[in-house]
């Protein structure tokens, strides 16, 4: 069997055009144009091209963008009084502060101070209670981006074993919820789980986010498995830096039925969200309809 591929690029290219659409209709009827603020503390490589990258597609879907560079020794207080300063402006409809932060910040507290109803990442503990609660909030990213794809091939998800890899905050517990949301069975495993391979077998949908290149192998996966792989892994290979996922690519797509490939499929669908958030923010604080 050889996987069907999904294809996120794809996708989220169909996703940002909508976005786009709805930015003009936002701003040729109702005069407002959506704004995301993305704060960026320290000099962080892979940070820097993600802040990059999310600057040139907001620009590109019709939004303003407001980058924040700060120094990596930025105090707390300063980077709070930012924060301060951004949920106050009627601009700025989404404020986005990069991740990981430089030790000596306290990212909870950070994270905390923004706005819930700007916060477009859905990092807030008021988003994460609402989401847990299966009431309206802001949805983070990567997994509604794997939400997407998985709606998108299998329709309809009700009474499908997911099985999800890893449990941290912004990645493996929210994606867990979405799927409970949509009446999956789901298991959380992490690296404490006992016999991996095995509770990946019973999984109908398998999603990867761990952070460990090539760990999930084709003899993991039940025969016909859609298989999500969130990681982005950077590795030397002939001199060169590659980026792998965290599900060995060519023995999964042996046996799974259909897979998102690293790089090209969760990665582009993140930064999708992140603008569709920031619509749907910005129509929140307008009281206009929201886009479906
Ligand atoms: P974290 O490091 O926060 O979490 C990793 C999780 O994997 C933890 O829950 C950990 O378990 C678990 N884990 C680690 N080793 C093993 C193992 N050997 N067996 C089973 N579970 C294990 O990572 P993130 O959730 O932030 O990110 C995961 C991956 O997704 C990374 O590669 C990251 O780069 C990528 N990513 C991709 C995004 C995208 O847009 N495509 C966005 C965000 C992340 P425990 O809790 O027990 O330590």
């Amino acid at each position: 069997m050889t996987a069907t591929i999904l294809d996120g690029k794809e996708f989220a290219a169909r996703v940002r055009a909508k976005v786009a659409d709805h930015v003009t209709l936002l701003k040729e009827k109702h005069s407002v144009t959506p704004g995301l603020a993305v704060v960026l503390v320290g000099e962080d490589p892979a940070s820097q091209v993600y802040v990059r990258s999310k600057g040139k597609l907001t620009v590109e879907v019709g939004m303003a963008s407001f980058e924040h560079k700060l120094d990596a020794d930025t105090s707390e207080a300063d980077l709070l009084a930012l924060i301060a300063r951004l949920n106050a402006d009627p601009e700025v409809h989404g404020i986005l502060v990069q991740l990981p932060l430089p030790s000596h910040l306290d990212s909870d507290l950070v994270i905390n101070s923004i706005d819930p109803s700007k916060d477009v990442d859905g990092f807030h503990i008021s988003n994460v209670g609402l989401l847990g609660t299966g009431q309206k909030s802001m949805v983070p990213c990567t997994p509604l981006g794997c939400l997407m794809l998985l709606r998108d091939h299998h329709g309809n998800l009700s009474g499908l074993n997911a099985v999800v890899v890893g449990r941290s905050n912004i990645v493996g517990k929210p994606m867990a919820q979405l799927l409970l949301g949509d009446s999956c069975t789901v298991t959380i495993a992490h690296s404490r789980s006992k016999d991996l391979p095995a509770i990946c077998q019973g999984a109908d949908i398998l999603v990867a986010a761990v952070g460990r290149a090539a760990m999930v192998r084709g003899d993991w996966i039940k025969p016909g498995a859609t298989v999500i792989d969130v990681g982005i892994n950077r590795i030397e290979r002939d001199g060169k830096t590659k980026l792998v996922g965290d599900v060995h690519f060519d023995s999964a797509a042996q046996v799974a039925g259909a897979i998102t490939p690293v790089p090209g499929g969760v990665g582009p669908m993140t930064i999708a969200c992140l603008l569709a958030n920031t619509v749907t923010a910005t129509c929140r604080a307008h009281g206009l309809a929201e886009p479906e």
